[in-house]
């Protein structure tokens, strides 16, 4: 009922040229590592066996993952979109490395936001005079990247009658973004539907051989924009998950690739030889991928937490405490890290939370533009996200590739969240 502009940077953030190229240099080694992480039914359990003990939403996740691979799986095409978010960390010597902070495996989103940012910024520069910076700055449309993939899903899918259902929350904030997408496969002529959970469990049904049908009309591709957080879900809505997961439709992503994005599972990446046994004879792709990673450590019952608890309360700041949710807004920091890990250090509890490295970037001066906002410079620093799109059909990757970036920026009083979260602002990277 009331639209507002997304917020942005006034001015485009400095982001050095070789680490923007690193992050994209290793978009394709983490769509493979997804996509094999969602397939490996070992890991996942071991990986997962101590969380869901503790953690109800991660614990529904794998009922539903069991179930369905107990059924046997009716889909055969896969579509994987994610987002890998970095930041800059400053070292002592001043040098910034690049360091991930997670990887999206469900709803990714500002793909099509971001789409624009470029050329607002571009006009920006250009009212001040800066012409020739204007002229540097990267055209990028992940909007478009992300259709691709979805296009070549439904077509693999086999079925010119199917359509795309984008799966969205019951109120839509960020229904823009998902337009820019949508638009991209309607001019493709792929026609897009938009439903809630709830319209799934009304007008959902599968067929003898397991296609899905909403209302009569087949679905080739379901597009989760949706379905991450523990409050999109009441019974109904864990019963419409279940009939899509079980369904032949290509579910972007399906659950074993949400379960591959949970934190416990980053956690247990940067393990010593776990990459090696995801990943077997990809010794280059491995070690890009480390070169990324921050130091994350596992809060489970025994030696090793213990140890890695008692740390974190001695010197909090050095850390994030982060639990098994997404959306930004869960993490906690300093004081508040070492309160709770305090109260929970002796339970079980402490295995639904990881505990990270906390990355220190150089702040840098701009303005971030809100509606009704005030307007004044803020001390800020930036995360850098690279899209993947992925495709494979049976045992056969068919499509892998980087889709684009987005740039978001957020004054540093906020340790943490998101654009959705009211944070963060779009901008657009300015290489250096
Ligand atoms: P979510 O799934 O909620 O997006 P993230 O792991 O991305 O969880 O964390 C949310 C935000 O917290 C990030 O966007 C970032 O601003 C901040 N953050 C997360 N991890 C770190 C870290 N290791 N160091 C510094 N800031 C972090
Ligand atoms: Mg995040």
């Amino acid at each position: 009922q009331v639209v507002n502009y997304a917020p942005f940077t006034l001015l485009p953030s400095a982001v050095p040229r070789a680490l923007f190229e690193q992050a994209y240099a290793v978009q394709q080694d983490f769509n493979l590592l997804v996509d094999a992480i969602s397939q490996n039914k070992e890991f996942l359990e071991q990986t997962l066996a101590s969380t869901i003990k503790v953690d109800d939403f991660t614990a529904q996740l794998f009922r539903i993952y069991m179930q369905v691979l107990e059924e046997g799986l009716a889909q055969t095409v896969f579509l994987g979109i994610n987002r890998s978010d970095y930041m800059f960390d400053c070292g002592l010597d001043g040098t910034a490395a690049l360091r991930q902070i997670e990887i999206n495996t469900i709803a990714a989103s500002f793909g099509g936001l971001t789409s624009r940012t470029a050329d607002v910024h571009g006009l920006v520069l250009k009212v001040l005079g800066k012409t020739e910076e204007a002229s540097h700055l990267l055209p990028n449309n992940p909007a478009k990247g992300l259709a691709l993939g979805i296009a070549k899903a439904w077509e693999l899918y086999g079925s010119q009658r199917a359509v795309v259902m984008f799966l969205v929350e019951e109120i839509q904030r960020n229904i823009f973004d998902q337009r820019c997408v949508e638009n991209e496969l309607w001019s493709r002529n792929i026609r897009v539907i938009r439903k809630r959970f709830r319209d799934v469990f009304e007008q959902g049904s599968l067929d003898a051989s397991r296609r899905l049908y909403m209302d009569g009309q087949e679905v080739a591709v379901v597009y989760y924009r949706e379905g991450y957080v523990p409050q999109n879900y009441d019974q109904q809505n864990w019963e419409a998950r279940l009939l899509l997961e079980r369904s032949r439709a290509v579910k972007c992503p399906d659950i074993a690739t949400q379960l591959a994005g949970t934190k416990k599972v980053q956690q247990e990446l940067s393990r010593p030889g776990t990459l090696e046994k995801l990943l077997p004879g990809r010794p280059e792709a491995i070690a890009r991928m480390r070169a990324t990673f921050a130091g994350l450590y596992s809060l489970d019952e025994g030696e090793e937490g213990d140890m890695i608890a008692a740390t974190a309360i001695a010197d909090p700041d050095r850390f994030v405490l982060k639990p098994q949710r997404e959306g930004g807004g869960n993490n906690l920091y300093g004081e508040e890290l070492r309160q709770v890990l305090e109260k929970i250090k002796d339970s079980p509890e402490r295995t639904s939370y990881i505990l990270m490295d906390k990355i220190k970037p150089q702040p840098a001066l701009n303005y971030l533009l809100r509606a009704h906002s005030p307007l004044q410079v803020s001390e800020c620093i930036s995360e850098l996200g690279i899209f993947g799109v992925y495709v494979r059909q049976g045992q056969e990757l068919v499509l892998n590739q980087a889709a684009g970036h987005l740039l978001r920026t957020k004054a540093i009083e906020h340790a943490d969240g998101g654009v959705a979260a009211g944070v963060a602002v779009l901008d657009t990277p300015y290489l250096v």
